[in-house]
């Protein structure tokens, strides 16, 4: 049977890439369906209850910068927020929310039933419909066929997924959800590339049964409490809880090596390549055998209910083995386990195989984003479903498709990093993978992305009215710094020493001022003259508009810097190299790298500096061969 609808873009997965690829789709007007083994998972957290951090923050604000609902629908679920690095420089701060899992479903929830243009579907799709090399639609488990023009694919870990607890494994798509078997054999069928991959989750813990009055307690940021979304406020947030700290011990240490020859890991039962940077805690203890203990925080998942998460330990060790090592941790002698933790297997495709867009080279119109891709994490998800949902729109509306660079946002980075290098184990972000990231912050994600996202159709009447406001704010208060003088003769020594640190002998203006160390834009406010008058304020009250011009005068050296280097980079990055050129032709180079650039067919010069063994000599020899037109 064939649904009714002829639909412009269905997604199919309802996790954190495919709502937020419904989500922008929709946005742009397109006929959006979103498909999805259960209506209930809408926007599950399949580990961590907990949204951001380094570089994923940034990731998060960028899909808030593009009107996308991770960031507000945390600000509406979290019960814990800290901005990580605080006292370091503003390019790698990070916003990190702990959420309430049940309020974060919701929040998106109710973001995909109201969302115009964007329906939901609860049926499992097991099959893609293709004709010649373009998709068509989809197919479900009860042989309901949907026709869609574009089609993104966010099966997150469920492609022929099996779960490990020790020795014993069986299929599933994660905890209590099916595998996707018929859709994983079906895109084998289609010889996409492809492999396996593994991630763990650890065991949860009654609340009733952890002894907190001997743990350390970690309260979330008080004053002021952070806030995600440039949409968002401290009132959407519900009540905050601490988190609470614990560790693990050498009688720990020991129960987890004498339970090794029951690892699936270290018995060769599990093939798939882990996330190095989120270790199982036997992978921790055999990796660093020289630190007899590790930090093991304790989140709540939520208001309502008891249920703990102890980030650290993630294990497939045998139930046996979880319980022991539990309970020999201070605090936890006497811990019930909920649910058990397990590592998963599943198949993830190649992201060489995809272009910068996310569509696959292979089969026109099909789009992958999220854990498909060799990511791990939820903003990782978010962040390429919005850029895949929003280029299956413009590729139904005709238009061109949009990637960010790598001096544009991490997103750029991101999409960079998959489609030039591919994975070799799950793949997550870090401030130390962007080379501009004194350009890309978290402060300035709407400054850098905002205006593109209402061009291509995806920002709001509102989110666009409140950043132009802002935009505007911040220049209106930097023509009025940059014109305010202060004369010595006005402004009495003891005045200037509290506010400077030292007399002025000169004018300056209040740029200059607030550009010393130690000046911050609000003590510069207060600053009287030998009258009483104010000399530079009252200035500005709203908060970001006050961090915006703080950040931009204070670091306007490093940023002018990197704003130079960008642009000398600039012409190579972004030239285009012709899709239809076979670099079997360009004999100045070596076999292997025409072998190489002939599979990853780079879009850009940039691309393919970045492919390994692509060296800048054979990247020159090239540049030789389009000149002559070759
Ligand atoms: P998912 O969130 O997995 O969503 C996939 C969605 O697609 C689901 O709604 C599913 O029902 C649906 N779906 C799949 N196949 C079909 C189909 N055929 N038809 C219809 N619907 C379908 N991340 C970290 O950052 N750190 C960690 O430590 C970590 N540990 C993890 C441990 C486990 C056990 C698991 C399962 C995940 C873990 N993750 C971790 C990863 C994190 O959950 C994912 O990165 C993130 O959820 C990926 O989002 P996604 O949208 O790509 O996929």
């Amino acid at each position: 049977m064939l649904f009714p609808t002829q639909f412009d873009v269905i997604v199919v997965g309802g996790g954190h890439a495919g709502t937020e690829a419904a989500l922008a789709s929709a946005r742009m007007g397109q006929t959006t369906l979103l498909l999805t083994h259960n209506i209930e998972t809408l926007g599950q957290m399949s580990c961590n209850p907990s949204i951001g951090g380094i570089g994923k923050g940034h990731l998060v604000k960028e899909v808030d910068a593009m009107g996308g609902a991770m960031a507000i629908a945390t600000d509406e679920a979290g019960i814990q927020f800290r901005i990580l690095n605080s006292s370091k420089g503003p390019a790698v701060r990070a916003t990190r929310a702990q959420a309430d899992r049940i309020l974060y479903k919701q929040a998106i929830r109710s973001r995909l039933e109201n969302q115009p243009n964007l329906w939901l579907f609860q049926q499992a799709v097991d099959d893609l419909m293709v004709e010649g090399d373009r998709v068509i639609g989809a197919v479900t488990q009860a042989g309901i066929k949907f026709a869609g023009r574009a089609v993104v694919l966010t099966a997150g870990t469920f492609l022929d997924g099996k779960i490990h607890v020790g020795l014993n494994n069986y299929s599933a798509g994660r905890a209590g959800d099916p595998p996707a078997i018929s859709l994983s054999a079906r895109l084998k069928e289609l010889k996409l590339p492809q492999g396996r991959l593994k991630t763990g989750t650890p065991p949860r813990i009654d609340g009733r049964s952890i002894d907190f009055s001997v743990l350390e307690e970690q309260p979330g940021d008080l004053d002021p409490i952070p806030v995600f979304s440039v949409m968002g406020n401290v009132g959407m947030h519900p009540a905050q809880m601490p988190c609470w700290i614990t560790h693990t011990n050498t009688q720990t240490h020991d129960i987890i090596r004498a339970g090794l020859d029951r690892s699936p890991m270290y018995t060769g039962v599990i093939e798939g390549v882990g996330p190095r940077y989120c270790p199982s805690i036997e992978d921790k203890i055999h990796r660093f055998s020289g630190k007899d203990s590790h930090q093991i925080y304790l989140e709540p998942e939520g208001l309502t209910t008891n249920e703990f998460y102890p980030n650290g330990i993630s294990t497939s060790l045998p139930f046996d083995v979880q319980l022991a090592l539990v309970r020999s941790m201070r605090g936890m002698e006497n811990a019930h386990i909920l649910r058990p933790g397990y590592a998963i297997e599943y198949d993830y495709f190649d992201p060489r195989g995809l272009k910068s867009s996310l569509e696959t080279r292979q089969i026109q119109g099909l789009f992958f984003a999220g854990q498909i891709n060799g990511t791990t994490g939820y903003e990782e998800a978010a962040a390429q479903g919005m850029l895949a949902g929003l280029n299956a729109a413009l590729q139904t509306q005709g238009r061109d498709s949009w990637t960010p660079r790598r001096d544009e946002a991490y997103l750029g980075v991101l999409v960079d990093d998959l489609i030039t290098q591919g994975v070799q184990e799950p793949y997550r972000m870090f401030t130390s993978r962007a080379e501009y990231r004194l350009s890309l912050r978290e402060d300035n994600a709407d400054l850098r992305l905002t205006e593109i996202g209402r061009q291509l159709g995806c920002v709001g009447d509102a989110q666009w009215e409140m950043f132009e406001k802002k935009r505007e704010a911040v220049s209106r208060e930097m023509v009025r710094l940059k014109s305010t003088w202060v004369n010595p003769r006005i402004l009495a020594d003891a005045e200037a020493e509290r506010v400077l640190g030292k007399a002025i002998e000169r004018e300056y203006n209040l740029v200059d001022l607030l550009r010393r160390p130690n000046v911050t834009y609000d003590s510069l406010m207060t600053m009287t003259g030998t009258e009483g008058q104010a000399l530079a304020g009252p200035g500005v009250t709203d908060d970001p508009v006050r961090e915006q011009i703080e950040i931009q005068i204070k670091y306007a050296g490093y940023i002018d810097r990197q704003a130079k280097e960008i642009g000398r980079q600039e012409h190579n990055e972004s030239m285009k190299l012709p899709a239809d050129l076979d670099y079997m032709d360009v004999k100045a180079l070596s076999i292997e790298v025409r072998q190489k650039l002939n599979k990853h067919k780079p879009e850009t010069l940039g691309q393919a500096s970045r492919i390994s063994g692509v060296t800048p000599a054979a990247l020159s020899l090239l540049l030789v061969h389009l000149k002559k037109g070759g």
